[in-house]
């Protein structure tokens, strides 16, 4: 049968999976499948089949088999949880009402206040933070500003005081923490974290992020482009049915986060997406500061139309200016907004043609005027697509708003600290210790 050493593994695995009530959150991350039978679960690990299926004396292959059998079972992922985190409660109890009377069946479902997730969405100059559970639910958030080409240093410090904030203000500690996700307004290495050559982060460029964190944290850090998060919260909560997704932020600038088969694509070195520099027919008079000249940022983003308003006599300096414009009436504005989404719809249409995704998603500060935005971007991307790319396709304003980027980071953060792969290394890591 079992040496001492599995039945050990084994009942701290029973031990964690404490049976008591608790609620579920809506946010729910893909990788926990869920609610789970409580007695196939236990079963499931105990019953002759399995255990002749892993009768070793090695503790490393019961692990192994267990793995196995649950993963061909499509179950439990929750389990492997309870097992990589040894004495915490990580999985609930649930007792739904039974149709036909009589004891209902107990049922396990993965508890999300088990630990926290902080996260944050850092901009140019506005920033936005977050403690979710690991269901990816904020339960507390808090935003400020701060010019990010302040440095990383001083930047980091500012973001470090609001996560020991957060958590102060919820009663957890350091140790809670199971994972960190950091947005910022820049190209990143997401494999070490450093953002790369930021145009608008001086001093960032190769700056180990996870590597500052890990001087308060025990735990991983993971770094990635703002538009990145933020498509990969929308698709998360909104879009799970659809595995192909563009994400268009258009604000101060324009950037673009792309989700192919239900994953952020990245590109060969974290490029992808970049549609800024893409060439506006007909706009040849305006430069960019990247030399060229009709580049759709440079002719359609916040800041390049709060220039052209500035420059017909009218105050606005940034993105929220236009929309501000916008909202009150301004005819000019509202022109520039409307023109500005046929350019974007004619970028757009060719990234229809050639990606086919399932939906765009418009966020970022101008899609606070969404009926003058989406009503350009509509027009130009429907016509000028091929009519099989948009049967299905849908354009809509984000459905997070200014959230999408904390959300994102959190569901970037849940997704690594309980891969599969993950959990088996804490879990070899348990058992070698
Ligand atoms: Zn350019």
């Amino acid at each position: 049968m079992f040496s001492c050493d599995n039945a050990r593994a084994l009942s701290r695995v029973r031990r964690s999976i404490a049976l008591r009530r608790g609620g579920r959150s809506r946010f729910r991350p893909k990788c926990l499948i869920g609610a789970i039978e409580a007695e196939r679960l236990l079963t499931g690990v105990l019953n002759p089949l399995e255990i002749a299926r892993v009768r070793t004396t090695d503790p490393y292959r019961v692990i192994d088999a267990i793995t196995e059998a649950m993963r061909q079972d499509g179950v439990v992922h929750g389990f492997l949880v309870a097992l990589a985190l040894g004495e915490r409660e990580v999985l609930v109890g649930r007792h739904p009402i039974a149709p036909t009377g009589g004891r209902p069946p107990g049922t396990l479902a993965f508890n999300d206040e088990s630990g926290i997730v902080l996260c944050a969405d850092l901009g140019a100059t506005y920033s936005r933070f977050a403690a979710c559970d690991l269901g990816g639910a904020p339960l507390s958030e808090v935003s400020d500003e701060i010019d990010i080409a302040q440095g990383p240093d001083e930047v980091l410090d500012w973001a470090q005081k609001h996560f020991a904030d957060l958590l102060t203000g919820l009663g957890r500690q350091e140790s809670d923490v199971r994972g960190i996700g950091v947005g910022v307004p820049g190209p990143v290495a997401f494999e070490s974290g450093q953002p790369t050559s930021p145009p608008i982060m001086p001093g960032w460029d190769g700056f180990s992020i996870p590597d500052w964190f890990a001087a308060h944290y025990d735990t991983t850090v993971l770094v990635d482009n703002d538009v990145n998060i933020m498509a990969l919260g929308e698709h998360w909560i909104h879009w799970r049915d659809r595995e192909h997704l563009m994400f268009i932020k258009v604000g101060t600038g324009i950037g673009c986060g792309i989700v192919a088969n239900g994953a952020i694509h990245r590109g060969d070195n974290g490029a992808a997406g970049d549609i800024r520099h893409i060439r506006l027919a007909e706009n040849d008079s305006v430069l960019c500061r990247c030399g060229n000249t009709g580049c759709l940022e440079a002719v359609s983003g916040g800041r390049a139309l709060a220039q052209r308003l500035s420059a017909e006599g009218i105050e606005a300096a940034t993105s929220r200016d236009v929309v501000r414009l916008v909202r009150s009436g301004d005819p000019v504005a509202t022109r520039l907004v409307r023109e500005a989404g046929r350019n974007l719809g004619q970028v757009l249409a060719g990234c229809v043609n050639f990606f086919n995704p399932g939906g765009i998603v418009i966020g970022g500060d101008l899609a606070q005027a969404p009926e003058q935005l989406l009503a350009g971007v509509r027009e130009v991307t429907f016509r000028r697509s091929l009519p099989l790319a948009t049967e299905r396709l849908r354009i809509v304003p984000s459905g997070l708003g200014d959230r999408a980027g904390v959300i994102g980071a959190a569901i970037m953060a849940i997704e690594h600290v309980l891969a599969p792969d993950a959990v088996d290394q804490v879990i070899r890591r348990g058992l070698a210790a």
